[in-house]
Parts: structure tokens; C-alpha cells; sequence
């Protein structure tokens, strides 16, 4: 049976790609009391983070804040802005796009489901989901629906299932270059505050994201980062929608309030995070990630194993997929290195699963987390009796060693 009071000594290792580990100074932020959530100390409050927020997604119009997980604010998405029975362009990135896809059936639109459909020359046998979405495939189905019957585009911009990123401004250019009127929607649940995120400048119309992985946060809040034609379209939109209704939500947020109860306490980690973020300045966060990324791959590399990602050019900053031998069950490694060294990695979704698993590079880490992270993972692998090629820890330290990160204070301002 579980034994929930014993407790290992030391950290747990959470580096499965979020929930992320949560900084001890936005845990302490969140075990102040409870406030009014209709008193002025609380409007105060609501309104800087939203305007906060809106920062972190770079843009100048309003952010829906939800109390719910990712998933609710995938569904409020599609409900504010569309009818049922309207066509939904949507791109097989992995797992996540493909839920997000079934919901759009649940909710009675009808998803047009597209992916790539090469083969792996440098793995022919590899699980598929190994790259991002392609633009152009995108604007030639765009290009043949003279009719407009497509209502919207929806992406993903992190796959969190694969490690793979896939190039937003590309899908806004295609959308563009066939003059078609279709919202693009933009789920970048994982890549906020990881991985560089233009709203406005990539003509985002409604962006999706949540609060456990790059802000560091716990699960339960989460967002919808809104354009004027996605307001404009929520007007004539006819999905059924009460809770999830930005109308109310956008009115009340004008003076830092809300239509129901919001998570006060998950908000006063927003705030911390939010100070944090800014402090550092995102440029910092993101260069941060990408080196992490890099430490992670090049031990991936040393060890010999295939990583997720095969397209250099969209490698996720957040996570690194790494794809096991054949006949090598991936969680059984997994839950090796889980019982012997308390470390967490994230399991393979949908068809990934037993083939790979994913190293998350994000949340409250540092350099020496992540080596200590990489030699969990390569004890555990040989313990499992994978076969690897060299040291991934040798290789990360190598390259911690040599790619420094900005010493602190360059970070103060
Ligand atoms: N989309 C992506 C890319 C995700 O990574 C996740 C969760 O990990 C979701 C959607 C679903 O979000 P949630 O589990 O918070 O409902």
C-alpha cells in the first residue's frame, strides 16, 4: 500500500514537463490568508496581474483568467468564438493536439484533423510526432476552401507530448497569403513564459495557456489571451457557453474583478511569478530555457538515443523527448528511476507510449538540478540495462561548462 506519510529526504525531482517544481518564494506567496474577493484589497490585486499577464503574453488586449485547468480554457476557446457544426482546421502535432481535436467533436464542430506524412530517414521505425506543424500544408488546405467553411485554425505551439515547438508567425503568414478570414488559435499551454510568445505580433487570436509550467505555478488557473476580431467573433458565435463567457469575465476584469470566485491564493502566486519573470526579463527566461535544452539534448546525443524531436529547428526548449531502443519498455525505466532516485520524468502519451520518455527542463531549476536530473536518468537506464553510447552527464557538463549562464548580477537590475 502507498505510504503517504514517509517522505524521502532531499527534493523530489519533479522534471516531468509541468507541473513544474514551484519556486519556494511562490509557495510562500500563496500561504497568505485568504482574502475578500470583492474588497479593494483584492481589485488591487486583479489588476496587476492581469496587466501582468498580458505582458508575458505581449499583448495589448484582454486576458481571460480562468479557475480550471488547461482544458477548460482549450473549451472556452472554441465556445466564445464558434457555431456548432462550423469546420475547425487542426494540425497533429501529438497527443495534445489530438485531444484538443476530440474536444472540438464533443462540442459539435467538425475538425478537418491534418498531419505530415513522411518517413523518418534517420529512424525508419520511429513513433511519428516528430515534427511541427507545416505551414504550407496548412495554406494549401486554406487555399481550396473558396467557401470559407473553415471557422478556424488551431495549433499548438509547444506539443508537450513530443518536445517538439512548431513556428506560429509561419501559420499566420499562410493564413495571410491566401486572404482567408479563419480566427487562428493558439494553444501554448507549455510554452508560455518558456519559450518566446508573440500574441499581437503573430496575429494570435485567441491563445490558450495555463498556470503549471513556465509560471511556475500549481495547477488551476488558466487563460485565454484574446484579440479584437476573437471578441468581435464571440458576438455571433452559437456554441452554448455560461462559465467560460468572456463577455462578463473581460467587463468585471476592468476593475480587477470577476463574475465568480477566483482562486485568490493561486493569484497571489501569479503575482510573485509575475514579479519574478519581469525581474529576470523574459528575454532572460527564454535564453535560460534554450540553454537547458541544449545541456539536455547534447547528454541525449552522448548517450546515443534518438531524441523525439527529429527537426533541429523547432527542438522545444521546455522538454526533450528521448525515444528507447526497441524493446526497451520506457515506463519501466521510467519507474525505475522513480523508485531508486525519487525522480519524475514524464511518461509517453497517446502512441508514444512505452517508446520514450520526456526530460522537462523548466520551472524552478538550475543547472545543477538538471545534471542531477541527467544522472538519474543515465543510473537509471543502465540499471534497466539500456545500452547507451557515452556519459549524457559528461556531455551536459561539457556544455553547462563552456555555454555560462549570465552571472547574477548582469540579471539584477
Ligand atoms: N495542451 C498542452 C500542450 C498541454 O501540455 C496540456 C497539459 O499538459 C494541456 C493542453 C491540457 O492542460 P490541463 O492538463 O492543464 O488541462
Amino acid at each position: 500500500m502507498l505510504n503517504l506519510d514517509f517522505h524521502p529526504t532531499g527534493r523530489h525531482f519533479l522534471q516531468i514537463p509541468g507541473p513544474s517544481p514551484v519556486p519556494d518564494r511562490i509557495l510562500r506567496a500563496m500561504s497568505l490568508p485568504t482574502i475578500d474577493h470583492r474588497g479593494p484589497e483584492f481589485g488591487a490585486l486583479g489588476r496587476k496581474v492581469l496587466a501582468g499577464i498580458a505582458q508575458v503574453f505581449k499583448t495589448r488586449h484582454p486576458v481571460a483568467i480562468y479557475p480550471a485547468s488547461g482544458t477548460g480554457a482549450w473549451e472556452a476557446a472554441l465556445a466564445n468564438t464558434l457555431s456548432p457544426g462550423d469546420s475547425v482546421l487542426m494540425y497533429e502535432t501529438g497527443h495534445f493536439a489530438t485531444l484538443w481535436s476530440k474536444m472540438a467533436t464533443r462540442l459539435g464542430l467538425v475538425p478537418e484533423f491534418i498531419a505530415w506524412q513522411g518517413e523518418d530517414k534517420d529512424l525508419p521505425n520511429a513513433p511519428s510526432w516528430r515534427r511541427g506543424v507545416q505551414a504550407d500544408m496548412i495554406e494549401a488546405h486554406l487555399r481550396a476552401d473558396d467557401g470559407h467553411r473553415i471557422k478556424a485554425v488551431c495549433v499548438v505551439h509547444n506539443e508537450t507530448s513530443t518536445g517538439v515547438t512548431s513556428d506560429i508567425a509561419a501559420v499566420r503568414k499562410a493564413i495571410d497569403a491566401v486572404r482567408h478570414p479563419a480566427l487562428l488559435m493558439v494553444d501554448t499551454i507549455s510554452g508560455l513564459a518558456s519559450a518566446d510568445y508573440r500574441h499581437d505580433e503573430w496575429g494570435v487570436d485567441v491563445t490558450v495557456s495555463g498556470s503549471q509550467k513556465g509560471l511556475m505555478l500549481p495547477p488551476g488557473i488558466s487563460f485565454n489571451a484574446l484579440s479584437p476580431r476573437a471578441l468581435e467573433a464571440s458576438k455571433a458565435a452559437k456554441l452554448p457557453r455560461a462559465f467560460w463567457a468572456w463577455d462578463e469575465i473581460v467587463a468585471m476584469n476592468k476593475d480587477g474583478y470577476w463574475p465568480y470566485t477566483p482562486n485568490t491564493n493561486l493569484l497571489y502566486g501569479l503575482s510573485e511569478s509575475l514579479d519574478m519573470l519581469e525581474a529576470e526579463g523574459l528575454a532572460n527566461v527564454f535564453a535560460r530555457h534554450q540553454r537547458w535544452g541544449a545541456g539536455v539534448r547534447a547528454a541525449v546525443q552522448a548517450w546515443g538515443l534518438p531524441i523525439q524531436c527529429a527537426d533541429p529547428a523547432v527542438y522545444s526548449p521546455v522538454l526533450t523527448g528521448v525515444i528507447m531502443p526497441p524493446g526497451i519498455d520506457a515506463d519501466a525505466v521510467r519507474l525505475r528511476i522513480y523508485e531508486r532516485f525519487d525522480l519524475s520524468l514524464g511518461t509517453g502519451l497517446g502512441k508514444l507510449k512505452g517508446r520514450m520518455f520526456r526530460i522537462g527542463h523548466l520551472g524552478d531549476s538550475n543547472d545543477l538540478t538538471l545534471i542531477a536530473t541527467l544522472a538519474g536518468c543515465e543510473m537509471g537506464m543502465k540499471l534497466a540495462g539500456v545500452k547507451l553510447a557515452g556519459s549524457g552527464v559528461d556531455a551536459a557538463m561539457k556544455h553547462f561548462a563552456e555555454h555560462a549562464a549570465p552571472p547574477l548580477a548582469a540579471l539584477q537590475r
